[in-house]
């Protein structure tokens, strides 16, 4: 796929010009110096020419502009020993008879020469004139060969920000462009030919950009019913995950024009330059509509604003910021521009991006699971010439925790290893081969989980469902996973209700399905773990709402320590005494202890639930409420879902 080629400005001959000239210069102002050398002068001091003047060597003396003394030697002298280099230097190795021979400049010092020379004219047959020479034009020249050079630095340095040197495929005057969009696009000539097909699993997530897509191929059917189609949809995920895969894969199914930038190019240190980007690459979809924009890394520029702006480059993300959504707003939805962004931290975006008729919807590209690292393996073993018995679920099953790149990378990594061996197709060993490098490398960016740790984890969650299964009050459970996620390693997905007023046991039951995860690890393996730490916070804030919010505990009574305007500083002044903080704090530990107890003993009765339901865990990594009701039994509290609605 190539680039799209800027166009082509006037400037580009200027600034080339400026280069030739600067080039010619210095050619010029070298030949000079050779020139000098082949006539045989060469440069001498004022002392010496003294010396020269004193031995009756001297033969004529010539003062140029002033500033410049040319020497001619007298024929007898030439055959001296002290001028000798006089004929090394000279290319015919005969002196040049004529002259000049020498020559120096008048220094501030030497205001006696020409007195000198003057009596020195009287006595001997030395000649003694000035000169005028027209040769100005030099004087020109060096008067402003440092303007030239400053000129030309800067040139450099300006590319060089502009990040031309790396861009590739760009003429001579990047620093003109600066305000041009840098994004790459991706059109009919090189059309986009990844589809849904190249996507390997991420089914909810294809499902969502497939509206975008029918949209952009007949956008009349959405609006002629008065629909209003998402402007913008947001990618959420970590890096590798493939949202610039399904991005591309929009704009080929679509068959539209593809934008493709990253939010860092916005970002440069040139003022202005953001804002401008962002004009111009809104522009340019627009004369390609129907288009798509992907703009990767967007929190690079949508972070949320006003934290500090203390530093320059902060205002020039918040005027790139502020740009992108005056663009956003500016155009409606006719003008059938879709703008994809992708991140991998939603929790830093600015909350405007996130309103209405911007990126208002967000997608959740998660790190694949067994079978979707399946899947992912054989759209990349396609082009690769591999063993007929290669066991795909096998391969699946070694790389928990890898994302689609970085499969894409063992499948690549295998068959160059294959290769390395004179290999005539990819074989087992090749993957594992590979797998082991490749782990090699994340390991530093401490992404791998251990075989152990995933034990650990398995049972954690399968603790959070089993504890949360037998309690009443607890939200239903639809999912548990023991792929990574963010930053937690694991989860049990609850279908949350839309409750206003919350019961105490209500609480207590979600605290203690909180506490599961810990009580599991404990239970099964005798010892806790720290992969409990933000199931512990959540429970802790959990416990002081209970005890100084609402009022809900008996030995501190009605009485709220909550500020409903805001104001009330926590960390610095305490709304109580020294003596109720005591008070305080021992019945937030009675209350998470008592629920500790709890979800231990519901585990404690449903030991070989737990193991069976964890040994599941680890062979499937996602498991769905109907291996939780054929492992635990159907739920006791199931009418409560019922007569919810
Ligand atoms: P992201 O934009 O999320 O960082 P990319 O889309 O750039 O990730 O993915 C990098 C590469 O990883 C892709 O080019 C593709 O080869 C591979 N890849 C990632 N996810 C998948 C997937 N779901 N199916 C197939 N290949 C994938
Ligand atoms: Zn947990």
């Amino acid at each position: 796929m190539t680039k799209k080629k800027p166009p082509k400005n006037k400037f580009t001959l200027k600034s080339n010009w400026i280069y030739a000239f600067i080039i010619g210069f210095i050619m010029l102002m070298f030949m000079m110096n050779i020139g000098e050398t082949i006539n045989g002068t060469q440069k001498t001091s004022i002392s010496q020419f003294y010396r020269f003047l004193e031995a009756g060597d001297v033969r004529e003396v010539v003062i140029v502009n002033d500033k410049n003394v040319r020497v001619s030697l007298t024929e007898r002298a030439l055959d001296k020993d002290i001028h000798k280099s006089l004929k090394e230097k000279t290319l015919l190795n005969t002196p040049n008879i004529k002259g000049p021979h020498y020559y120096f400049e008048i220094g501030r010092d030497n205001s006696n020469l020409e007195e000198r020379l003057r009596e020195a004219s009287k006595n001997d047959d030395i000649r003694f004139s000035y000169e005028t020479e027209e040769n100005r034009l030099m004087d020109i020249l060096i008067g402003i060969f440092p303007f030239i050079l400053i000129i030309a630095i800067w040139i450099f340095i300006a590319r060089r920000m502009s990040g031309g040197s790396g861009g590739g495929g760009i003429g001579g005057s990047q620093i003109f462009n600066i305000g041009k969009s840098k994004a790459k696009l991706f059109d009919k000539n090189d059309n986009v030919k990844i589809t849904f097909k190249d996507v390997a699993g991420l089914e909810g997530a294809k499902e969502e950009v497939e509206e975008i897509v029918n949209f952009l191929k007949n956008p009349s059917k959405y609006t002629t019913l008065g629909g209003k189609i998402p402007k913008g949809a947001l990618l959420v995920g970590v890096p590798g995950t493939g949202k610039t895969l399904l991005a591309k894969a929009v704009a080929g199914e679509a068959k539209v024009p593809f934008f493709s930038l990253s939010g860092s190019d916005f970002v440069e240190m040139f003022v202005g330059v953001g804002a401008s980007r962002v004009r111009d690459l809104f522009k340019q979809a627009k004369e390609k509509s129907p288009s798509i924009i992907f703009i990767d890394e967007i929190d690079a520029i949508g972070r949320a604003r006003g934290r500090s702006s203390i530093t320059n480059s902060n205002d020039e993300r918040e005027n790139t910021l502020n740009q992108l959504l005056t663009e956003m707003d500016g155009f409606d939805t006719n003008t059938n521009v879709i703008i994809i962004a992708a991140t991998n931290r939603v929790d830093v975006l600015d909350k405007a991006l996130m309103r209405a008729g911007r990126f208002d919807r967000q997608i959740f590209v998660d790190l694949p699971d067994l079978r979707e690292r399946e899947a992912i393996f054989k759209v990349h073993l396609k082009p690769i010439k591999h063993t007929k018995t290669l066991d795909v679920p096998f391969l699946a099953k070694q790389t928990p925790g890898f994302s689609g790149a970085d499969i894409a990378n063992i499948c690549n990594e295998a068959a160059l290893i294959a290769a390395r061996n004179d290999k005539k197709s990819v074989g087992k060993q090749d993957f594992l081969d590979a797998v082991d490098r490749i782990v090699g490398g994340l390991e530093k960016k401490n992404k791998i989980i251990t075989s152990e740790e995933k034990r650990t984890i398995a049972f954690h969650e399968a603790g959070h469902a089993t504890v949360s299964w037998f309690l009443e009050h607890a939200a239903p459970l639809v999912k548990v996973t023991i792929v990574p996620r963010g930053q937690s390693l694991g989860a049990a997905w609850y279908l949350p209700e839309e409750r206003q007023i919350v019961r105490t046991e209500q609480i207590l039951d979600e605290m203690c399905a909180a506490l599961g995860g810990r009580a599991a690890e404990e239970i099964t393996f005798k010892k806790i773990s720290t992969g409990a730490l933000s199931d512990l916070e959540k429970v802790t804030k959990q416990a002081r709402a209970i005890v100084t919010i609402y009022g809900l505990n008996e030995k501190i009574g009605n009485i709220t320590y909550y500020d409903s305007s805001g104001q009330q500083e926590y960390s610095f002044t305490k709304p109580y005494s020294e003596e109720t903080a005591q008070k305080i704090d021992k019945e937030i530990y009675q209350i998470i202890e008592a629920q500790y107890k709890r979800a231990m003993d519901i585990l404690n009765k449903n030991k070989t639930k737990l193991k069976k339901l964890a040994e599941r865990l680890l062979e499937k990594e996602v498991i769905f409420k109907e291996d939780l009701e054929e492992i635990l039994g159907k739920n006791p509290f199931e009418k409560k879902e019922s007569t919810k609605e």
